[in-house]
């Protein structure tokens, strides 16, 4: 390809609404343009990249045994109404974009496929003998995402390659998991990224396992805690850890003491001198079910720890046996709205009495009462008096009455390992790329997908999905590698493998070497592009840089000599070299797998 012929557009200045390095980079170099919030144009350089990743994606799935499928993106409300998930997608804060159809017949854009794959399988899967079988795909998938930001990393219509097993027991669906896994792993490595795969959260379905791949970088939306060791890595909405040992409370008889605008922990502590591990705090907060009911819940937690939200609606969705739609502090305001009496907010304590509830017009008049194990386990401890300004100092929780404990603290750096206390965890920023999921029975039982067993009984299938976000990945790749003059693309999936630069293209003989040196190239199968437009070299080599292609052959006066000049993007060294050395230096660093002509 010639760069007169590419349509390039590259940008000096970087755009306004580009927050993080590789969205600028990927939209000055000319690879992206924004269309509209959350929607991109893949330009053609960034579309020879996606299909290099789609590429290593497919020969990983294909290696294990997955069938490439193309399942609709229109999909009809009535799967997602039989799953229970249409209300949870499409209401409130739901990220599905739907509409209604001529005939008023309701249809969403997928945002993922396990309703309508899992409505194919119970058609299609009718035996054990046909089982096991791993489906994927590799289409754009729409989300109507909150916030919309960073360019490809989370935007409304992104492409995914999705899978999804279906097993006849748990056993062989744990070995299919693993081989994901295991070609997970090879994918990432494959298109030149640093990936660690973390424990994550696998929602209120509990007890199935579940993987996030993350790829390490300053900008990533999540935080994830590994341990020095490498054997324990966690997202943090799923980590967990030692909490450090509480301050005990000095010795003394329990009493009330006054506590005026003291509304904080921080207030409160500096003015008793108090450890904020001395203290329990409680938070109110509504959970607002699937089932349409709105929950007060009432948490406790050690003043020094920080609640996990992602925990407490796990929990909370699991014991109160119906979906959290939503789950926000209780203010001021809402208890208005609901006729009830202000609380002592900044006071409370976890005894805090129902009777506050009564009178309530929508809400549950009775509070869910959970603690965080590290509050559970004080034995005597500072908390509100449920009362403004006064506090009781000496609690204990028999005096309280017992509340239902479990994690639902946020683990953090510094916190001690639990598979090896001596150690301690430490926080990474991460970049989600893939996510691989044990499903368990969830889908087949509520879309009723079954199958006729070895011994003639009717079972429900086991299932997996595993998704890679193949246009997240390539932005990923330019996070994790770029430096001040641009994007520096691994040489697996960069959208060429050389760039051949001539200086000047008025130099018959600079000219003519350049097309000589970009035919050979490509005859041997390497992916080149011949920078043959009439801009001056400064312009054409920052060029070079921006747009990261990983070996650049620059023809200039030393032509006359028949000499060049060859520099890798990652190194930026020039070295200068006969024609036949240059050529013969790249066979060498492009190994024959990777030439591949797109
Ligand atoms: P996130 O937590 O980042 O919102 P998710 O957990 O909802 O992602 P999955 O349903 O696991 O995403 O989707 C599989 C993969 O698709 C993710 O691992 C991610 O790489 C990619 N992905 C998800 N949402 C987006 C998006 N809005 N833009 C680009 N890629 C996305
Ligand atoms: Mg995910």
């Amino acid at each position: 390809m010639r760069v007169s012929r590419l349509m390039l557009v590259t940008l000096r200045d970087v755009p306004a609404d580009a927050e993080i390095a590789s969205q600028q980079l990927l939209i000055r170099g000319g690879y992206i343009r924004r269309v509209g919030s959350g929607i991109y144009a893949y330009l053609p350089l960034m579309w020879r990249v996606l299909q290099r990743v789609m590429r290593i994606v497919r020969e990983e799935m294909n290696q294990i045994g997955a069938l490439e499928t193309l399942l609709p993106q229109l999909q009809p409300a009535e799967l997602w109404e039989k799953s229970g998930r249409w209300q949870g997608y499409t209401a409130g804060e739901g990220i599905m974009f739907h509409l209604e159809d001529r005939q008023e017949r309701s249809l969403g854009l997928g945002p993922t496929h396990e309703e309508v794959i899992t409505e194919l399988a119970s058609d299609l899967l009718k035996s054990y003998r046909q089982l096991p079988v791993t489906l994927y795909q590799i289409q754009s998938k729409f989300r109507d995402e909150i916030r919309p930001r960073f360019g490809l990393m989370r935007s409304r219509e992104f492409i995914m390659k999705d899978a999804y097993s279906f097993h006849g027991d748990e056993g062989d669906l744990s070995n299919m998991y693993a081989q994901m896994e295991r070609a997970y792993t090879q994918v990432f490595q494959r298109c030149g990224l640093t990936a660690v795969g973390v424990d994550a959260d696998s929602g209120a379905i509990g007890g199935a396992a579940s993987q996030e791949f993350m790829v390490t970088a300053d900008a990533g939306e999540d935080l994830i805690l590994i341990s020095p060791d490498g054997d324990y890595a966690a997202n943090q909405e799923k980590a967990v850890s030692i909490a450090p040992p509480a301050l005990p409370l000095p010795s003394g008889e329990p009493k009330v003491i006054a506590t005026p605008g003291q509304l904080t922990i921080d207030a409160l502590c500096s003015a008793h001198a108090l450890d904020p591990s001395q203290v329990v705090k409680v938070l109110l907060l509504l959970a607002k079910l699937e089932s349409g009911d709105e929950q007060p819940v009432l948490v406790c937690l050690r003043g020094d720890q920080e609640l996990n939200e992602v925990k407490l609606v796990n929990a909370l969705t699991q014991q109160l046996d119906s979906p959290v739609l939503d789950l926000k502090p209780i203010n001021a305001e809402q208890l208005k709205s609901q006729g009830l009496q202000p609380f002592p907010f900044g006071s409370i304590g976890p005894d805090l009495s129902d009777q506050h509830l009564a009178g309530a017009h929508s809400w549950r008049k009775k509070f869910y009462k959970l603690a965080d194990t590290t509050a559970a386990e004080l034995d005597r401890f500072v908390c509100g008096a449920n009362t403004n300004d006064e506090h009781r100092w000496g609690c204990n929780w028999s005096d309280l009455g017992s509340i239902a404990a479990i994690d639902l603290r946020n683990a953090r750096a510094g916190d001690r390992c639990v598979h090896r206390p001596e150690q301690s965890l430490e926080e990474r920023r991460g970049i989600e790329v893939g996510h691989i999921f044990q499903l368990g029975r969830k889908y087949s039982q509520s879309m009723g997908a079954q199958i006729t067993t070895n011994e003639g009984k009717q079972e429900h299938l086991w299932m997996g999905c595993y998704g890679i976000g193949i246009s997240r990945l390539a932005q990923a790749a330019v996070e994790q590698r770029h430096d001040d003059a641009g994007m520096i693309w691994p040489l697996s999936i960069a959208p060429f493998q050389v760039i051949v630069v001539v200086a000047n293209i008025q130099d018959e003989v600079q000219m003519a070497l350049g097309e000589e040196i970009y035919n050979e190239l490509r005859a041997t199968g390497i992916d080149a592009l011949l920078d043959d437009r009439g801009e001056r070299a400064g312009v054409k080599f920052k060029d070079a840089d921006l747009i990261g292609i990983p070996w650049r052959v620059v023809v200039g006066r030393a032509a006359a000599e028949g000499n060049v000049e060859l520099v890798q993007r990652s190194k930026r060294d020039a070295n200068v070299l006969s024609r036949a050395e240059a050529i013969s230096t790249l066979l060498e660093a492009i190994p024959t797998e990777l030439r591949v002509q797109l």
